[in-house]
């Protein structure tokens, strides 16, 4: 199938997107990883596409004293290769990698893939994990909300009409923070059935444990001290968010959670200091 017809914009500068956006039955695209797929099956039909990968407000990086605020536009593979700092000890480069294919991290953004809130994909969890936070615009005003707030389902997002995200704000960490990053696939390169990321930084004391994969919005635990005292826990907190019905998935998820709790102590951790 071949996508109904549109109109393909692409705007100088962020104004300039902000403008296209808001009429025409517009629809950002970024890397088109999602976008195109849907645009082809015609499970998106806008009457505008403005694509925004180009945008220098949206292929920016801005060091901050707390972390960095990275442009949205910015690819996995930018990520990956440490084309970007990073305000962690390597942790972003870990999760980028994980990401479906290099011809995918080629093309794939941060803001795109939180945009998209596919429950199974890496950032939304790993990205609310570490507390990062989302910077959007819109025609009249720009906000920030955190991962967590700004996702509201599977596919669902606080987005308003004609808003962008502009970037994603990761807080510094310091060089003795720990990250424990888990997801099962059936196959390398395909989306995840069980996902989790925990981050544990003591010298700001955060404990701070994502469970992704669920078919919602991720299970976020800003402060996971008690679960990652005593991994039994984790039982406790996918019955309590509904996902025991189904034995089998409640056996994955739980083992991934334990994997990546039983990482943060076990595995060696990235090298080098934060940015
Ligand atoms: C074969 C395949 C395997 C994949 N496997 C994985 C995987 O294992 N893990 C994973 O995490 N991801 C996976 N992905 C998804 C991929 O990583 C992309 O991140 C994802 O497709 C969205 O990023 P994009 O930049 O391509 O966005 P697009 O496809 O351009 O857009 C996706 C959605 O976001 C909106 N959008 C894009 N940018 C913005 C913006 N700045 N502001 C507001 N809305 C915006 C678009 O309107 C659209 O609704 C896979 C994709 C493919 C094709």
């Amino acid at each position: 199938m071949k996508a109904a017809r549109f109109d393909y914009l692409r705007p100088d500068d962020l104004a300039g997107a902000t403008v296209a956006l808001a009429e025409g039955r517009a629809r950002p695209m970024a890397g088109g990883q999602s976008l195109g797929p849907m645009l082809n099956l015609r499970l998106a039909r806008p009457g505008r596409v403005v694509d925004v990968s180009h945008l220098p407000e949206l292929r920016r990086v801005e060091a901050r004293p707390d972390g960095i605020l990275y442009g949205a536009a910015l690819t996995h593979a930018e990520f990956e290769d440490g084309a970007v700092p990073d305000p962690t000890p390597g942790f972003l480069a870990r999760v980028a990698h994980g990401i479906a294919y290099r011809a995918v991290r080629n093309r794939g953004t941060i803001g795109g893939s939180l945009a998209h809130a596919d429950p199974a994909a890496d950032w939304p969890t790993a990205l609310a994990a570490l507390g990062a936070r989302v910077h959007l615009a819109g025609p009249a005003e720009t906000r920030e909300l955190a991962v967590d707030e700004f996702i509201l389902g599977a596919f669902e997002t606080a987005l308003a009409p004609g808003e962008i995200i502009t970037g994603v704000f990761v807080p510094r960490r310091s060089a003795q923070a720990r990250f424990g990053y888990r997801k099962s696939c059936r196959k390398v390169g395909e989306f995840a059935e069980a996902m989790c990321a925990v981050l544990v930084d003591r010298e700001s004391d955060v404990q701070r444990l994502a469970i992704g994969a669920t078919e919602a919005r991720q299970l976020v635990f800003p402060a996971a001290h008690d679960v990652l005292r005593s991994p039994a826990r984790v039982d406790d907190i996918l019955r309590d968010a509904g996902l025991a019905a189904d034995p089998a998935a409640f056996r994955l998820r739980r083992e991934v959670v334990r994997q990546a709790i039983a990482a943060l102590a076990s595995e060696s951790q990235p090298e080098g200091q934060p940015a």
